[in-house]
């Protein structure tokens, strides 16, 4: 038996999924829901959304509601986490929402929200593959590129709750152009959209590859992360040197952040690092200990998948919101 004020609903609002979870004292997630984000509509009705998936999941637990201490959110974009407002979310075409109070008022339970990346590097440091690091680089590979830095055991945050950009380090002068306007980025270089767009390159110059034909077998217009997954399973020789290219890069990138701020852990996560775990990282890792300042104990330095997957963001924002709410 759970007791009363005791459970935390977490979630991760994605600009294409909604994840929901409840959670008791100890962290374990009691149950989870999914259902796919709807942008189309007002941030009103999204809210609403959220508000009825915190009711279903509690409701899945076998809870009651009057058990429900707080609701903490990973949102994407920019976040004022003190005011609970989301000032700038382009995938969700949202400007200056006051996510936190509007939710509050539909739920009456205390809304935390935070940064979508923060909160997932916060999960995977508090509860997954960066547990017990005192100093740690999450660097989520996905659509785009996205960083936080946990130092001291806490989210470190910068003057204006902007730190951690890894996906906008440039790498390469002159390079591709990137989402952010500059040229280069590892975003550019790196990411799930990075990789598709020289997947697509490289066939349009009539190198052969699986990669189009199980995008159209599996009714995908993107290559997502299990398309990536099925195309390296068949050993897709476009893929596979696209991906080479990939880990190349943010393997450079991790020895420069490694060189910039000396944490004992760097977590590789979203969705490719999940699928294809230590077959993605190995590389990657092994470009990066080449290029530490401080190779003779290059391996203090763990480099490694994130273990908590999509739950990774909604653990994540339960944690931040406990520490909140202790202060
Ligand atoms: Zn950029």
């Amino acid at each position: 038996m759970v007791p009363a004020k005791e459970v935390m609903v977490g979630i991760d609002m994605g600009g294409t999924s909604l994840r929901a979870l409840v959670v008791n004292a100890q962290n374990e997630i009691l149950a989870i829901e999914k259902q796919p984000t709807n942008v189309a509509q007002k941030p009103e009705g999204l809210i609403r959304d959220m508000a009825a998936m915190a009711d279903d999941v509690v409701r899945a637990a076998g809870l009651r509601k009057s058990q429900l201490r707080a609701v903490s959110i990973g949102a994407p974009g920019a976040v004022d986490p003190e005011h609970g407002v989301v000032y700038h979310a382009p995938n969700l075409g949202w400007e200056e929402v006051h996510l936190g109070a509007k939710l509050r008022k539909l739920l009456r339970v205390p809304v935390f929200v935070e940064n979508d990346v923060n909160v997932g590097v916060a999960g995977e440091h508090a509860l997954g593959a960066g547990r017990g690091a005192q100093e740690l680089v999450g660097i989520f590979v996905g659509t785009g590129i996205g960083g936080g830095i946990i130092s001291r055991g806490e989210l470190y945050l910068g003057m204006r709750g902007a730190a951690a950009e890894v996906g906008h380090m440039i790498v390469q002068v002159d390079g591709p152009l990137c989402g952010c306007g500059n040229h280069g980025c590892i975003e550019a270089l790196a990411s799930r959209t990075a990789m598709e767009r020289d997947v697509r390159a490289a066939i349009r110059a009539g190198q052969k590859s699986c990669v189009l034909q199980l995008m159209q077998e599996r009714g995908k217009d993107r290559m997502t992360s299990s398309i990536i997954q099925r195309a390296i399973k068949r050993n897709d020789p476009v893929m596979r040197k696209v991906m080479k290219r990939a880990q190349y890069f943010l393997g450079m990138a991790v020895a420069s952040v490694v060189n910039l701020l000396d944490p004992d852990c760097v977590v590789m996560g979203g969705g490719i690092a999940e699928r294809l775990g230590e077959f993605f990282v190995a590389p990657i890792r092994k470009t990066a200990y080449e290029n530490f300042l401080r190779r003779h104990d290059a391996e203090r330095v763990k480099i490694v998948p994130g273990t908590l997957g999509d739950n990774a963001g909604p653990l994540g924002a339960v944690v931040l919101a406990r520490k909140r709410m202790e202060k």
